[in-house]
């Protein structure tokens, strides 16, 4: 069996002959199989992953292949793919293809990327545990009783297991960053708009970002550096030019300044050994001659309120397309238009999803618009402006990714508020719009993976992952 380490030495082992693509997918086609029970995959696209292999082999012989020859990704199952299924982990997708394929995909084929399926999530990208998913929830490979992290919980899980080299994975609050945290593997959230939706089943549109999750640091910058870039198919997409992150891992740190959130470190529901392990992190930090400093940032109470009141309203708007006429599930009990969308809408989506359709209706309705939304677009801006001034001063904030590691399945079902304040640490690049990673930091007393975040000013993708990339060769 292959060991993927890195991108880089597969392309070595593949150009010496060592191994080939088709060895490579079949290989992994059987660990899925073998890890069925970790219900990590919602479907294997074995005979194009097959095929794709056949001619990325070829290709490489022939000296022309592209820049992500034959790594094996896998997509979050919100991410459009040609003629593939495509679920969002809801009953009401359950049986959709795809009709395109989503402008990173396309990215990532024309460099000879090769698909292996779509991982469960939870439905439509909304929770934190991955139990949300109309299929099941998806087993923590570090431990089978505990929780992913959602919603990406199969895409990073995919990647811990080694049943892909890279998957993909969206971010609306946290959605990369938590399920890295938890299954042990670097997760990014780029800035918004560095990376086009189009093709991404949208969650909350202002909030969503597509990302990768890898084993490394220097695999994420590939990955992010082919998807990134202005495209005419999303309007919100930036013009920037996206330089080269893969080459920007050694840009010269010397002289830069992190700040730490001195609310995070102190706040009670933090895990002790995820704080310790952040001061040791800080530490090393320092230990490099690097400046970290506490800063005060007294509105961590208002990230996770706001968050909800916009995402939802969003969610709202965004999903009032699934009516069972236009896409997916149609009830068979229906008999006249109306009944069409209620009984489709009733059956097709599960109970998280449904909340929030009802919260975000209720935020958005006459009456209340100004108490909640509006109130919450304020506190949005306030929110940005105070970070954006802490990062003036500041090349990078530091903060746990998660207040814990992954939990037991089951413990926070029944407490939604709970398992929203699992977010509390990664909604704030999302409402802010900036970029944020999680990379593993060690472990806590069980043997659990742990997080930490660096959050970096707009657009600073390439200097933030040259600190995460420091960072990572710590632990
Ligand atoms: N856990 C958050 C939520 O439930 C974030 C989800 C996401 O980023 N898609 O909304």
């Amino acid at each position: 069996m292959y060991s993927f380490k890195s991108i880089s030495s597969f392309h070595g082992d593949l150009k010496s002959g060592a191994v080939t693509c088709a060895q490579v997918v079949d290989e992994l086609l059987s660990s899925i199989e073998q890890k069925k029970s970790l219900n990590i995959f919602l479907e294997t696209f074995a005979a194009s992953a097959k095929q794709q292999a056949l001619q990325v082999d070829k290709k490489i012989k022939e000296g022309k292949e592209g820049r992500l020859a034959g790594v094996v990704i896998a997509l979050k199952d919100n991410i459009c793919y040609k003629d593939h299924r495509v679920s969002n982990s809801s009953k009401i997708l359950e049986n959709f293809t795809s009709l395109f394929s989503a402008t990173v995909v396309e990215r990532l084929l024309a460099e000879d990327a090769i698909i292996i399926g779509r991982t469960n999530c939870d439905e439509f990208a909304m929770g934190s545990s991955n139990e949300n998913s109309a299929f099941g929830p998806v087993l923590n490979p570090h431990n089978e009783k505990t929780v992913t992290g959602g919603s990406s919980g199969g895409s990073a899980a995919a990647v811990a297991a080694g049943l892909c080299h890279v998957a993909l994975g969206s971010d609306t609050g946290g959605s990369i960053r938590q399920p890295a945290s938890f299954c042990g593997v670097v997760g990014v959230k780029p800035h918004y708009g560095r990376v086009s939706r189009w093709g991404l089943l949208a969650y909350a549109s202002s909030f969503d970002q597509i990302g990768p999750l890898s084993k490394n640091v220097a695999d994420a910058a590939l990955v992010l550096e082919i998807m990134a870039g202005a495209d005419d198919y999303d309007s919100t997409a930036s013009q920037k030019p996206v330089p080269k992150y893969s080459g920007s891992l050694d840009i010269p740190l010397t002289g830069k300044k992190i700040a730490y959130l001195k609310d995070c470190m102190e706040s009670p529901g933090l895990n002790p050994d995820v704080k310790k392990r952040l001061h040791e992190t800080i530490d090393k930090l320092k230990a490099q001659g690097i400046t970290v400093e506490g800063v005060d940032f007294p509105y961590l109470d208002y990230l996770v309120p706001t968050y909800y009141v916009l995402t939802t309203a969003e969610a709202s708007s965004n999903l009032s397309r699934y009516d069972g006429v236009h896409f997916g599930y149609r009830s068979p009990n229906a008999t006249d238009l109306e009944s069409t969308y209620k009984k489709s809408r009733t059956e097709g989506f599960g109970k998280e999803v449904k909340r929030r359709i009802m919260l975000g209706t209720f935020v958005l309705s006459a009456g209340y618009y100004d108490a909640y939304y509006s109130k919450a677009q304020k506190v949005r801006r306030l929110l940005r402006d105070k970070t954006l001034e802490i990062l003036s001063k500041y090349d990078f904030i530091l903060t746990p990714s998660t207040p814990g590691t992954a939990f037991e399945i089951g413990k926070n079902s029944n407490d939604p508020i709970q398992m929203y304040l699992e977010d509390i640490f990664t909604v704030q690049a999302n409402i802010v719009g900036i970029p944020g990673i999680s990379i593993p930091v060690g472990t806590d007393s069980k043997n659990m993976p742990i997080g930490a975040q660096l959050m970096a000013r707009p657009f600073e993708e390439a200097e933030m992952l040259a600190m995460a990339g420091n960072m990572e060769r710590f632990f």
